[in-house]
Parts: C-alpha cells; sequence; structure tokens
C-alpha cells in the first residue's frame, strides 16, 4: 500500500509503498476514504514537536473499516469509521471522570507514535518499521489502529467532510461549548480562524455567543468567519494593536471569552489580553514545546482564568456521532470549511496551500 513518510524533520514527505501487518487483539484494519490537512501534522512534519521517524503522519481520516482482530467489539467490517487524534483507554482515573480527552494513556501514545500500551508499530518497509503519528498514520490507503482510536460514524455520512471530526473540528467546536461553555450572549474572540478557530466560531454561535470577533492575517479565513457568523472581523495586518482593536468592539471592556487557535505563543498573550476582568482565555492551539508565555499575576487577582483543553475536552464516542447527525442535519456547515481536495501523491502540495493560507482546510481523497 502507498503511504507518505516522513523520514526527517524538515523535509518533504515521501509517498511511497510500504507493508501493513494484520491486526493484532483490539486492532482494526480501515481502508482509508479520506483525511483531513491539519496544522498539527505540520507541526510535527517542521520539528516544533518531537517524534520518532520515520513516521507516517495523517490523523484526520475516514473510511472502512475491513477486518478486525481478536477481541475487537466495538465496530465491525463494513462500518464506516473516524480516527481519532486522541487515544483513551476507557479504564483510567480520567476516561471514569468522563474526560477521556486527559487520559493518561494519550501522551504516550502521541511521544510515541505507537499503537496504545506500547503495542508497536505495524507500518513498515523491509524490517524497518515505521512510527505512525497519534498511534494512527492516516495519511495512507490502509492503517491498522486500536479500535478505541476510531469512532463509528453513519455510514451515509461523506468521508471526505466528516473525516475533519477527528481533530479539528471536534476540537474548535468542543472548545467553545465544552471548554468554555459559552452561555447566551457572551462576548466570544477567536484568535486565529483556520480549521479549529472557524469550528470555535460555529460552536460559538450555536451556544448563542453575542458579539462574535474573529481575529487573523488572512483575508480567505476572516471571510469564512463572516459567512459562518463572526460578527466583527479584525484583519491583524490593518491594525496597530489587535487588543486594542477587540476593546473598541467591546465598548472598552474586552470579551467575556478569548479562544486561542494559532497555536503562536504571542497571539495566546493578546488573547489573554483581550479579555475583561472575570473572563476566561482557552488556549486551543499547539505551540512549540519550547516557548513559554508571560503574566502579570495581579491579573488573576482580577478574576481572570486561563485554561488548556485538548480535543475540546470531547467524549468522542458520544460527541462524534452527534456533530455528524448535526452536519447531515445542516446545522452545521463544516463542509464550507473545505476549500481544496488533493490526492495522496500531493500531499507535500497540500501542505504548502496550508502553509501559505490559500486553503481553509485541504482533505486528502484516496
Ligand atoms: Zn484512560
Ligand atoms: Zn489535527
Amino acid at each position: 500500500m502507498k503511504a507518505a513518510v516522513l523520514y526527517e524533520a524538515g523535509k518533504p514527505l515521501v509517498v511511497e509503498e510500504v507493508e501493513l501487518d494484520e491486526p493484532q487483539a483490539n486492532e482494526i484494519l480501515i481502508r482509508i476514504e479520506a483525511v483531513g490537512v491539519c496544522h498539527s501534522d505540520l507541526s510535527y512534519m517542521n520539528g516544533s514537536l518531537p517524534c520518532p521517524v520515520p513516521v507516517v503522519v495523517g490523523h484526520e481520516g475516514c473510511g472502512i473499516v475491513e477486518k478486525v482482530g481478536p477481541g475487537v467489539t466495538s465496530v465491525q467490517p463494513s462500518d464506516k469509521v473516524v480516527t481519532m487524534v486522541s487515544f483513551s483507554c476507557g479504564k483510567c482515573h480520567f476516561c471514569a471522570m468522563g474526560r477521556p480527552t486527559r487520559c493518561v494513556e494519550s501522551l504516550n501514545v502521541m511521544l510515541m507514535a505507537e499503537l496504545p500500551f506500547f503495542a508497536g508499530k505495524r507500518i513498515h518497509k523491509g524490517d524497518q518499521y515505521m512510527s505512525q503519528l497519534f498511534g494512527l498514520g492516516s495519511f495512507a490507503e490502509y492503517c491498522v489502529v486500536h479500535e478505541r482510536s476510531a469512532i463509528r460514524v453513519r455510514p451515509d455520512a461523506p468521508s471526505e467532510v466528516v473525516c475533519l471530526m477527528g481533530c479539528g473540528i471536534t476540537t474548535g467546536l468542543g472548545v467553545a461549548i465544552n471548554t468554555t461553555n459559552v452561555r447566551p450572549g457572551d462576548s466570544v474572540v477567536v484568535y486565529g480562524v483556520g480549521g479549529v478557530g472557524l469550528a470555535a466560531l460555529m460552536g460559538a454561535k450555536l451556544a448563542g455567543a453575542g458579539n462574535l470577533i474573529a481575529v487573523d492575517t488572512a483575508n480567505i479565513k476572516l471571510e469564512m468567519a463572516t459567512e459562518l457568523g463572526a460578527d466583527q472581523v479584525i484583519n491583524v495586518n490593518d491594525v496597530d494593536d489587535p487588543v486594542a482593536r477587540v476593546k473598541e468592539l467591546t465598548g472598552g471592556l474586552g470579551t467575556d471569552v478569548a479562544i486561542e487557535s494559532a497555536g503562536v505563543a504571542a497571539v495566546m498573550q493578546q488573547a489573554f489580553g483581550s479579555i475583561h476582568n472575570g473572563g476566561v482565555c482557552v488556549i486551543a492551539g499547539m505551540a512549540p514545546m519550547i516557548d513559554t508565555l508571560t503574566f502579570m499575576p495581579f491579573e488573576f487577582l482580577l478574576g481572570k482564568t486561563i485554561k488548556g483543553a485538548i480535543q475540546g475536552d470531547i467524549v468522542a464516542s458520544v460527541d462524534i456521532p452527534k456533530f455528524v447527525d448535526m452536519y447531515m442535519a445542516g446545522k452545521l456547515p463544516v463542509d464550507k470549511l473545505i476549500t481544496k481536495t488533493f490526492s495522496l501523491d500531493q500531499v507535500n502540495e497540500a501542505f504548502e496551500a496550508m502553509k501559505n493560507g490559500q486553503v481553509l482546510r485541504g482533505v486528502i481523497k484516496i
């Protein structure tokens, strides 16, 4: 089968023939139909985040289960599934308390880039085994993943749209709906309106946000933000200080909520600066691991909160099918975010288009 392999950070992906082992206990083989092109892949590809190489990247996959290993109970062959970026074991303290995105196994899967519970890798070229980013590696014709890394979705949902539910879109929706708990009338500013930010905007809108402000550097993204319900947009290139502009647009106060989804430390600082006393700032973006933030502790005496979230605190098995239903019912137009589709051979082109801000969200169709 063909897969997109990263041999060295900073180098292009190599699309080549590799071999795939059979699914073992609690694992499934998926024939991938579509994969979202997400900025998180890029963070590993450019070395901002560490990952053992060679590695098959890609994580927002959607496809059909072709084979299941011994002991698999949650899906069966011919089911349509979405591959889930954050693994959850279902048994640890955090899983038991209904917070599966904080699962203790998740970080191991992320750092080791292999199947959960240190179960190794299933992709190889001769005797060289390849890591699977997030225990997935879905920029490939097929992938073998743990059954808990896949969420069954309704068969009539288009794979090239609902693949986005595996990471970016659910992160954005979840950040607005679960992590921030936006209430009707709340003023909300979203810094960085790529896939995650636009989804956060949709989530805030669904939750009944009042004044909804989008901040970015790309007009194509800000235009979509307006289409999806932003009341005001700020192009950072057109203003001296985006924080001052947010305050101007909120009667001098600042917003109830700020969501950062650009993954840039300096922007996180701006997002925190944009909330009023008692406001909440949520960091959803993935910044380079060596970056740091600086705050005046006094600001916390003003009742300000800053909080983090991974994948919008969703409960994937509940939230993903629900979001898919909302999309199918026309209530969550996530397809508007997909500006271009690519073939697997064009995967490097797809990342270039993302880096250049030419696409809101690219999708690889396989
Ligand atoms: Zn767990
Ligand atoms: Zn992602």
